[in-house]
């Protein structure tokens, strides 16, 4: 038998890694002597490390939940085309925050705040019109 070329082994590495495949003693035997293999791995756990810390951030739960419960109150008040505007400007304020913190700027994080609560009232307005616009668009 021919042996496995590294592409193939790479090929397994990522099976392994969906959880499509199960180890086997040549593939281990073979990443313990091929740096690039072995390199390979190492950045499909990194990736996996990275992809655990981010959905475990806890600031993202609690407040995505908070924001599902205050888009409820508000879509019994008001119309849909409100509940949308809210829940992206919600979202991305969400998505920067976690980012940041992510990305270890958990202290420019009050400053940040400062900085939205100033802006968002400026730009509210116009993200208002553009979707308006949007939805329009898409009705027709
Ligand atoms: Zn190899």
């Amino acid at each position: 038998m021919v042996s496995k070329g590294c592409s193939q082994y790479q090929e397994d590495l990522m099976d392994i890694y969906y959880g499509e495949l199960e180890w086997d003693v040549k593939t281990k035997e073979h990443l313990l002597n091929c740096e690039e293999c072995n390199g390979y791995w190492e950045q499909l756990m990194e990736m996996k490390k990275t992809l655990e810390i981010t959905s475990e951030e806890p600031i993202n739960y609690s407040e995505i939940r908070n924001v599902m419960e205050k888009a409820e109150e508000i879509q019994q008040k008001n119309s849909l085309k409100d509940l949308f505007i809210f829940i992206i400007l919600a979202s991305g304020f969400l998505f920067t925050i976690a980012s940041l913190v992510f990305k270890g700027y958990g202290r420019s994080i009050l400053y940040l705040q400062g900085i939205l609560h100033l802006a968002l009232p400026l730009s509210l307005p116009f993200l208002l019109k553009r979707r308006l616009l949007k939805e329009e668009l898409d009705e027709h």
